[in-house]
């Protein structure tokens, strides 16, 4: 069986599909997945999920992305972190990838927030979901200056060096391989997926996203996770059956859902 270890169930487009979604992860051998939180706005939406289905697990973090929406502070992040079936604090992290002609200086906000949810982290015991992009340097720098490596967690939908791979693994974190890992154009991932150790890989889709091939542009749900697997194993020479076997148990080791609360205490 396999795992889905990031995608946003919440979102238009796969919120009104739940019962679909989870009838096809059914039928694809996909038998969990961890829907992510990206703003507090979300949380209640993102936590039902979660509390209604025993196969579904939630985060409770404000993406890097996400401006003019409620800020969280660490007792906040903590409490909601602390709620059952909620795993991790994230996702969060640094995006420089759309500044929309603002400096890099000018995202000091977007630094401050990524610092608070490792504090939370920390503060809650949970592991962290990271999301970087075109912001690498900055996101080890303050992982470090945190210590991170105390919640340690995950770098989500990995895209970026091989050299910041190597510093995601030596900070105790987990590397997460999306449907890019699919891609024709994506030779240098690949490469770097051959050299993660296997008991550090995760796999998911981060849906609606990055449908995989061969499904590109559609509509991506946590059914197409397999498709990421099968690509790790062919760039691994290993079984799809040891990959799917590696990254649940993987999985099971950062964010230990086994210890989460049980859904029929307090709602
Ligand atoms: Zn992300
Ligand atoms: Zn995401």
């Amino acid at each position: 069986m396999f795992v889905d270890s990031h995608c946003h169930l919440s979102f238009p487009g796969l919120i009104e599909r739940t019962d679909a979604i989870l009838a096809d992860m059914a039928a694809a051998g996909v038998g969990r997945a961890l829907t992510i939180c990206t703003t507090l706005e979300e949380f209640d939406t993102v936590h039902g999920l979660a509390l209604r289905h025993a196969n579904l697990w939630a985060t409770a973090g404000v993406h890097p992305d996400n401006e003019g929406v409620a800020e969280p502070d660490v007792a906040t992040l903590v409490d909601l972190a602390g709620r059952e079936r909620v795993l991790a604090v994230g996702e969060t992290g640094l995006d420089y990838y759309r500044l929309g002609g603002r400096s890099v200086e000018a995202m000091a906000w977007q630094r401050e927030r990524f610092r608070i949810h490792i504090r939370a982290a920390r503060a809650a015991g949970k592991p962290l979901v990271i999301h970087t992009r075109s912001a690498s340097a900055d996101t080890l720098a303050i992982l470090n200056e945190e210590q991170a490596a105390e919640a340690g967690g995950v770098f989500h939908c990995f895209t970026e060096t091989a050299e910041v791979a190597r510093a995601a693994l030596d900070l105790g974190f987990m590397i997460s391989f999306s449907g890019i890992l699919t891609f024709k154009n994506a030779d240098d991932l690949r490469a770097i997926a051959r050299f993660v150790p296997l008991d550090r890989c995760l796999i998911e889709t981060d849906s609606p996203y990055l449908a995989p091939a061969p499904h590109r542009g559609k509509l991506n749900t946590p059914a197409w996770v397999p498709h990421v697997a099968t690509e790790l194993a062919r760039v691994k020479a290993l079984s799809v059956r040891a990959v799917a076997d590696a990254t649940s148990a993987n999985f099971d080791r950062l964010f230990r859902p086994d210890v989460s609360r049980q859904r029929d205490q307090v709602l």
